[in-house]
């Protein structure tokens, strides 16, 4: 693996920072009140090319790799973790489910669109009764005589509120396992599709998560995406890879509360001297600095697997696992660095320590990938 950059891959990594400071920092705050993320915002990020870093050329995107992605949602989540998240959720999950499953008909419709920002994406994967277990959805899609039928319910579904196009998975057999689920392109308009009211989340609130139901909502035939009953082996498929971005956007949480902290300790004095000529405080940026640091190691490693065409799952989840619960460390320290200052919404460490905890639970929980870290390692030695 190289550690370095490709020059094309830095200059999008220098863009992206560009803009993180300039639209996203100045905003933050605002955003996390109000819980949105303004549409103009999301054009802004359409006209860079954010919204289609992973999307082939062929397709208007920018024809970058996972490791791509990784670069740029660290960039974003270093000042905000919902603006990273909405991207996760548009690129890193819908549009990569049509990448990596839809036939070519459905690629040339969707991604070019995806790519622009001209429509959102969301991807339902979970229910309100089932989110590790999501193989025991209940969501139905049953044939009709032009296509299917969806009924069910789907939950904690960011961007639904925005979202032109939904991945939808659904149960296809009337009987539980990995191969009775398959996957669907859903347009927002389709009658049936119904958006509920966006949660009032503890961080990550410049992203909308919203409940997306379904009723009777009739979809051609042709808005399969993917082979029959192989929806969950795909959505499989984009969580190893999601698992990348996620451990990325705690590495862009992590080192804003790191950064945040240096700052502070140079500017704040006691006992006549910075902070950081105090050798405690000195010692837990060190310590701060490490953690970012590995993290962004690992998580550049898992990706660098799945660009070489050999992904390995088991690296993706140490990836984020270690990433994730290293920003809540940093996060904290950085908040015990700023002493009361940390404790109030002028410093941004508060957000996104808050922002962060949603990495310890979405796609794949902290304890979920201990589960698949100690499987993989077993199978391994044993083989
Ligand atoms: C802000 C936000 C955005 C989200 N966005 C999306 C989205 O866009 N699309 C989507 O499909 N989903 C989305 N999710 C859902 C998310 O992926 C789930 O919340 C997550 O998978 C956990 O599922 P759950 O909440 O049902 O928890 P549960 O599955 O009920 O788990 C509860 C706790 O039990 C633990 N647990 C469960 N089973 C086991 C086990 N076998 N062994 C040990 N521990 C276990 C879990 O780790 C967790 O700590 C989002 C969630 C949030 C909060």
């Amino acid at each position: 693996m190289s550690y370095e950059l490709s020059e094309d891959l830095a200059a999008f990594r220098d863009l992206t920072r560009k803009f993180a400071l300039e639209v996203i920092a100045p905003n933050a705050r605002k955003w996390d009140e109000v819980k949105w993320l303004p549409e103009e915002v999301v054009a802004e990020m359409g006209r860079i090319g954010l919204l289609g870093v992973t999307i082939p050329e062929e397709y208007g995107g920018a024809g970058q790799g996972l490791l791509g992605m990784t670069v740029v949602t660290e960039e974003l989540a270093r000042w905000c973790g919902g603006t990273a998240l909405f991207l996760a959720a548009h690129l890193g999950l819908c549009a990569t489910h049509i990448r990596l499953a839809a036939n070519e008909k459905q690629k040339a419709q969707w991604l070019p669109r995806l790519a622009s920002g001209e429509v959102i994406g969301s991807w339902c994967l979970s229910e309100p009764d089932c989110g590790t277990d999501a193989e025991a959805m209940t969501t139905r899609a049953e044939r009709t005589k032009t296509g299917w039928k969806l009924n069910g319910r789907k939950f904690w579904i960011t961007n639904g509120k925005r979202a032109g196009v939904f991945v939808v998975t659904a149960r296809t057999e009337p009987k539980r396992g990995a191969r009775t689920i398959s996957a669907f392109i859903v347009e927002r308009d389709r009658p049936g599709l119904i958006v509920g009211e966006p949660e009032d989340k503890m961080g990550m609130r410049a992203s909308d998560t919203v409940p997306v139901n379904f009723e009777n909502c009739e979809i051609p035939e042709e808005n399969l995406c993917g082979n029959y009953n192989e929806g969950y082996v795909d959505a499989l498929r984009v969580l190893d890879r999601g698992r990348c971005t996620i451990g990325s956007l705690s590495v862009g949480l992590g080192r804003g509360c790191l950064e945040e902290a240096v700052k502070y300790a140079a500017e704040r004095k006691s006992f006549g001297v910075p902070l950081h000529a105090h050798q405690a405080i000195a010692f837990k940026l060190a310590d701060m600095e490490t953690l970012v640091e590995s993290a962004r190691l690992l998580v550049r490693q898992a990706a660098s697997t799945h660009d070489a065409g050999r992904p390995d799952k088991r690296l993706s989840s140490i990836a984020k696992l270690y990433a994730s619960e290293m920003a809540s460390r940093v996060g904290w320290e950085s908040i015990q660095i700023h002493g009361g200052a940390g404790y109030v919404k002028d410093v941004c460490v508060e957000r996104l320590v808050r922002d962060n905890k949603l990495c310890e639970i979405g796609e794949g929980s902290s304890e979920v990938q201990r589960m698949l870290i100690a499987r993989a390692e077993f199978q391994r030695r044993r083989a």
